[in-house]
């Protein structure tokens, strides 16, 4: 049995988008349209960007991760 495979990283978010702590402390508190401010991988605090469009969300190690344009 190969043990060794990282998990992929784009996997499940690890982190609350609304105030970064983990998912498994807070599965959610922001409302749906609400622009994220943490980064969902790393919990880094994203740089938004909103816009009459919509918004985005980016993470200095990322990059853009969460944009909502329409
Ligand atoms: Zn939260
Ligand atoms: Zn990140």
């Amino acid at each position: 049995m190969a043990a060794s495979d990282p998990p992929p990283t784009h996997a499940t978010p690890e982190h609350c988008v609304s105030c970064g702590r983990l998912t498994s402390e807070c599965p959610g508190c922001g409302r749906e349209l609400d622009p994220p401010h943490f980064c969902a991988t790393c919990g880094t605090r994203l740089a938004v960007l909103v816009k009459p469009t919509g918004w985005r969300g980016r993470c200095k190690v990322h990059g853009e991760v969460a944009a909502s344009d329409r």
